[in-house]
């Protein structure tokens, strides 16, 4: 294509490109607003001479997706998109309502490299990352396709956000942005598997956002065989981290539990999982596993469940029981892209 992605630029990488264009400063911010309004094209900026537009098309590009698919929940009004971007690939994005508003997850990746045993998302492998403003249309899109506004952001779709370090930082900043979203660093959530040296990156950055750590075993043997990552990174190394993360930002770790019958569910890897976070700032999130045909996991009986999530809140350690939205549109991201490659294959 040779032109730029406009999108995916910082507000200040913004600045500078309107200036070297001799523009006035201003235009920046017209420019960054227009973005976020989910306008395709340079044309639609109408408060923009024509000049401007034509010099801006000359040289730079505005990504945006089509929606190939979406499902609404008829049990509680999940929604989940498929979203195509320019180059024909596609990521899932799905937005919930809470009682506190609506709530988006975001893909931050095409596949993913990690490899966990019991995630969809990972099974083809990564076919490339997002870009700054990719991973924002998803919410901009979504916005304008449903009539409302977004309140906050989960990066727990496709792909591992710490992977795709600097465009994630770059997406998180701008749609913080009093001109683009003005997404409170507050109601932003990311998830990660594990990737130690870019936690202690994003730490050093000190933004106010909630790290959740998916964690899903409590000892090496096991997250090993579950978790590729933790032969790399293991448990001791990523606590480290999270104790770092916590005392430089001061922010409570949430961290995810997918229970697996058979696999991690019983009393003992409660009261291991109690250990390991005795005395830190944290939140566990018990997710019953979500049963991917390709995966053979199974999720536990209710009554398990609530006796291993009982058992951690005994021990002082506040955990919850993750509850399932979108159960009839397998809201669960990578299942939708799988299905829709499979598809494609087939055809
Ligand atoms: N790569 C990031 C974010 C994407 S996954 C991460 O690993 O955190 C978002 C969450 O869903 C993670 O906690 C992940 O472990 C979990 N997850 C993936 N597949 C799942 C499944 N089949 N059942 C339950 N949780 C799953």
């Amino acid at each position: 294509m040779g032109k730029i992605d406009i999108k995916s630029m910082t507000m200040e990488q913004l600045g500078t490109f309107i200036k070297e264009l001799g523009e006035p400063p201003f235009r920046a911010k017209q420019v960054f607003e227009w973005f976020h309004k989910g306008v395709t094209s340079f044309d639609e900026m109408t408060n923009l001479s024509k000049m401007t537009r034509e010099k801006l098309d000359n040289v730079a590009y505005i990504s945006y997706p089509k929606i190939k698919n979406k499902l609404v929940s008829k049990i509680d009004g999940t929604v989940k998109y498929l979203y195509e971007m320019l180059d024909g690939e596609c990521v899932e994005t799905v937005v919930m309502e809470y009682n506190h508003g609506t709530s988006i997850c975001v893909s931050t990746e095409v596949g993913c490299k990690m490899g966990c045993a019991f995630c969809a998302s990972t099974i083809g492998g990564l076919v490339r990352r997002l870009s700054a403003g990719e991973i924002a249309d998803q919410i901009i899109f979504s916005q304008k396709d449903l009539g409302k506004r977004i309140d906050s952001v989960v990066l727990m779709g496709i792909g591992e956000p710490l992977d795709n370090f600097e465009n994630v930082v770059t997406f998180l900043k701008n749609i913080n942005d009093k001109n683009g979203l003005n997404i409170g660093m507050r109601h932003i959530s990311l998830s990660t598997c594990g990737v130690v040296p870019k936690i202690y990156e994003l730490a050093k950055l000190n933004l106010p956002i909630t790290l959740s750590i998916s964690l899903h075993a409590t000892d090496n043997e096991k997250r090993d065989q579950i978790m590729p990552i933790n032969h790399k990174y293991p448990i001791e190394e990523l606590l480290s981290a999270c104790k770092e993360y916590i005392k430089i930002t001061g922010r409570r770790i949430s961290f995810e539990y997918a229970v697996i019958s058979g696999v991690n569910d019983s009393i003992s890897d409660a009261a291991k999982l109690c250990k390991l976070l005795k005395g830190m700032l944290s939140h566990v999130n018990v997710i019953p596993v979500n049963e991917v045909r390709e995966r053979g996991f199974v999720k536990p009986d209710r009554k398990r469940i609530d006796e291993f999530v009982n058992y951690i809140n005994k021990q002082g350690i506040s955990a919850t029981v993750r509850r399932k939205l979108g159960g009839d549109i397998n809201a669960s991201c990578g299942q939708l892209r799988r299905q829709s490659l499979k598809k494609e294959v087939i055809e």
